[in-house]
């Protein structure tokens, strides 16, 4: 029946008949002669087969449950043992027709049957060739068909030998990527060396599902089935250079942890082992205690220990641990719960503040007052006070009497410059390097709860993009929201509502409109030169002397001197360059002391250029308005009063007006409305109208490096212009401060104590104001009312009398002398 030879000898030698060890499919070892061609017999017993397609060249098990199929091998075995299987369409069809299988199947060599004790058959078969089924002949007692061989379509050409050696590479590459594949396996795939087996050795052992083995094995033309395997293989590398790779990562990670956990774990047992305990355990306890200790309340304490439970997990190394550390460590050092005991004795403290400041007795007052409130009624809404005035009156030192008189800290925290919400608030934990407020850390620095907390320079106050600072304090000074201030650092609220705050401010404008709606302003507008002296006499004197080092025996400065430091050597509202000044010669008379050389007990008058230097202020006024169009005016600035010149010139033009010296709009406005006052009122002020037409005028205010600006100067610009165009100089003991209209009305200003005080250092004797500021002139000292004028006028005309000088010969109009002389 058939012309073909089977070795089987070998290959039943190598598999003992047990199943078990055939796990896979293998490549037949049988030597087969190339010259030799498989023919199918014509008529073959077929055998379906579910799910499997057998290769030829590879060795199969198969387990044999069907009746009909065990009949099949039973009669098969025992004589040509040639069988022909084809996989079935359908893995349910029971028993299967032409119709029901493949037409392309491998006609196979029963190498083995096994019969199992649960009636199942196993046999091992060797593929040898493929066939085509024509037809069914015969369905009982198992299928048998007509049938015809199918050879590999192959001719020799570069393209095939391309595709061989592709596929033995890919090969290679899915044997090296797949653990489970043995060594040998490289060995068996180098010993076949025909392409049509090679691509059915492949196909059978690549992971391949029915429909693909199939078409592989129905490709007759090699280089098209090495193709279809190539793109198979190609698949099989991608999935597990993919799974290698995903396998290697969490392998990596997992030895990573495990590598840490291992080393932390050794780490532990020798500080055991050495009696030492893990310092960062030592580190969490300590936190813990702190928090214990700190006497938080209970939902800052329950936030702390969050953040600690948090410091647990997270490795020490790392910077997010020392940040955590620095929380807690915050949470931990501010005064939750520590205030100082206040002992007010309002007895007490009015004594303390005339220990430490001479006279502002308004504002001594008002302090008494204010703390006795506080004393009868602790919880109720006390207004925030607000010293305002110029540097060096004593602001910041009131803050600190107070404090004392109360028992309390004192704090001081400067706003000038501060611009963004930030400085107040803090930052965000998530900001790298952030830190608590400014509020905050002077909390911690005080070390209780209720401190004095002085606000200085509340109108330096800035504003920008990153938000505005004064809404942040005003949060801070509002009794309704400040007991429950929040700090962005922190993020949980602090209890502000026990401290006390001051404000201090140099100028009252620049403060802003919702923080000065909630303070009490109380003025400190300057001393006088009377004041000065008593100041430094019993305050200033004693406060150097000692800070220097010398006893009064060594050192006394008499009152000549001190009243030529104040007139000669400083020029301020307040006493802050004074008491340098007066440092300065206790400062020289220590060194001459430590270097025993000679130096004079008492200082006078005379000696004050041996320590200081020469006369630093040089009356001015004398040489400033000894020519028509220059005028005194008064002027209130951050620093308190001062004098100030207008100059007014004339030359030739069209009656154009320009204005210098960094003045601003309001004042501007004011120079024109003195102006159009002046043109209008020409002929009665006796000015000559050509004049006015032929020539441009130019106001300058010196000097011209300091901005300037309210409308305070009109008077001055107006009786500038006259004192100009009249050729009337201005008498120079006189100064002037007020608004003018355009009809010729002077209206009030602020500031008449800062600018009175001023005018009386500037050796001014007369003062030309509003007649509306008559009744603030209760404010200014009596020795200071005694010694000066005030002129109250109401209208422009009554500046010019006052403050005009009648024409002298030398400056009459030329054209009076021309008609004298003619
Ligand atoms: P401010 O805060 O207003 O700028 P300070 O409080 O710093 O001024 O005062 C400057 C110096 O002048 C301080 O040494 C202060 O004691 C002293 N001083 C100011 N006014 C008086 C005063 N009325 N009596 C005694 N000393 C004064």
């Amino acid at each position: 029946m058939s012309d073909l030879e089977i070795e089987t000898e070998g290959i039943n030698d190598a598999h003992d008949g047990s199943l078990d060890s055939v796990t896979s499919v293998f490549p037949s070892t049988a030597s087969e002669d190339p010259q030799k061609k498989i023919v199918v017999p014509e008529l073959l017993a077929i055998l379906p087969v579910r799910d499997t397609v057998v290769f030829p060249g590879t060795i199969v098990p198969l387990t044999i449950g069907r009746e009909k199929s065990k009949r099949l091998v039973d009669a098969v075995i025992t004589n040509t043992k040639i069988v022909g299987i084809v996989a079935q369409r359908h893995s349910d069809v029971e028993d299967p027709a032409l119709e029901d299988l493949y037409r392309v199947g491998t006609a196979a060599a029963i190498l083995k049957l096994l019969k199992l004790p649960d009636g199942t058959h196993s046999i091992i078969v060797h593929g040898l060739v493929r066939f085509g089924i024509e037809a069914i002949t015969q369905t009982e007692p198992y299928l048998i068909g007509r049938c015809h061989t199918r050879e590999d379509t192959v001719s020799e050409s570069t393209e095939l030998d391309a595709l061989v050696q592709t596929a033995r590479q890919q090969a290679q590459r899915v044997i090296e990527l797949s653990p489970g594949v043995p060594e040998q396996a490289a060995e068996v795939l180098g010993s076949i060396d025909k392409p049509g087996a090679l691509c059915d050795f492949l196909a059978a052992n690549l992971q391949l599902n029915l429909i693909q083995r199939q078409e592989i094995l129905e490709t007759f033309d090699v280089v098209e089935r090495l193709k279809k395997t190539a793109a198979h293989l190609a698949k099989q590398i991608d999935v597990l250079e993919l799974s290698a790779k995903i396998q290697n990562d969490v392998k990596g990670q997992v030895e990573k942890q495990q590598r840490e956990y291992f080393l932390h774990e050794q780490m532990r047992a020798i500080q055991k082992e050495l009696g030492q305990t893990d310092g960062r355990d030592v580190e969490i306890n300590e936190l813990r205690e702190d928090i214990r200790k700190a006497k938080m309340p209970e939902g800052v304490e329950k936030e702390a220990n969050r953040e600690l439970d948090r410091l647990t997990k997270i490795p020490q190394a790392s910077p997010e641990y020392s940040n955590s550390v620095d929380y807690i460590e915050w949470l931990c050092e501010l005064p939750w719960s520590i205030s100082t005991e206040d002992h007010l004795d309002i007895k007490q403290a009015e004594k303390i503040l005339d220990a430490d400041h001479f006279d502002l007795e308004k504002v001594k007052k008002r302090i008494l007052e204010f703390l006795a409130v506080r004393k009868l009624n602790p919880k109720g809404r006390s207004p925030i006070l607000c010293f305002s005035g110029p540097p060096g009156v004593g602001k910041t030192s009131l803050g600190q009497s107070i404090a004392r008189a109360m028992g309390r800290k004192f704090i001081r925290m400067a706003l000038g410059g501060v611009r963004d919400e930030a400085d107040i608030r803090g930052h965000r934990r998530t900001y790298v390097g952030s830190m608590p407020g400014r509020i905050v850390q002077e909390i911690r620095k005080a070390g209780a709860n209720n401190p004095v907390f002085m606000l200085d320079e509340v109108d330096k106050l800035g504003q920008d993009f990153r938000g505005d600072p004064s809404s942040a304090l005003l949060e801070v000074l509002d009794p309704a929201q400040n007991h429950s201030f929040q700090d962005h650092y922190l993020g949980v609220p602090f209890d502000l509502s026990r401290a006390m705050f001051i404000a201090t401010a140099n100028y009252m404008d620049a403060i802003p409109a919702p923080l000065l709606d909630r303070m009490e302003i109380l003025e400190i507008p300057g001393y006088t030169s009377f004041d000065k002296l008593a100041i430094a006499r019993t305050y200033l004197v004693p406060r150097q002397r000692e800070e220097n080092g010398l006893t009064p025996a060594q050192l006394k400065i008499d009152d000549s001197a001190l009243s030529a430091i104040i007139e000669g050597y400083t020029r301020e509202a307040g006493v802050r360059n004074l008491e340098r000044e007066i440092g300065s010669i206790c400062r020289g008379v220590a060194a001459r002391i430590a270097q025993r050389r000679k130096h004079p007990s008492v200082i006078h008058k005379a000696d004050l250029s041996e320590f200081l230097g020469p006369v630093k202020i040089e009356p001015e006024l004398a040489l400033r308005t000894s020519t028509p169009g220059v005028v005194t005016g008064l002027a209130w600035t951050p620093a308190g009063g001062d004098i100030l010149f207008v100059e007014a010139t004339a030359m030739p033009g069209k009656g154009h007006l320009q204005l210098t010296g960094q003045i601003g709009d309001v004042m501007k406005e004011s120079a024109h409305t003195a102006y159009s006052l002046v043109r209008s009122r020409a002929k009665q002020l006796g000015i000559d109208q050509k004049r006015l037409s032929d020539q441009d005028f130019h106001i300058h205010v010196p000097a011209g490096a300091i901005p300037k600006d309210g409308p305070s100067a009109g008077i001055t610009m107006f009786t500038a212009l006259v004192s100009l165009l009249t050729n009337r100089h201005c008498k120079k003991d006189v100064a002037m401060t007020g608004e003018i209209t355009l009809r010729g009305l002077v209206l009030p200003i602020g500031g008449l104590k800062s600018k009175a005080l001023a005018a009386h250092r500037a050796g001014i004797h007369t003062i030309v104001i509003p007649h509306r500021n008559e009744k603030d002139l209760i404010d200014i000292p009596p020795d200071i009312r005694k010694q000066m004028k005030f002129i109250p006028v109401e209208k422009a005309e009554q500046v010019l009398t006052n403050a005009l000088a009648q024409p002298t010969r030398a400056n009459a109009p030329k054209r009076a002398r021309s008609r004298k002389r003619g």
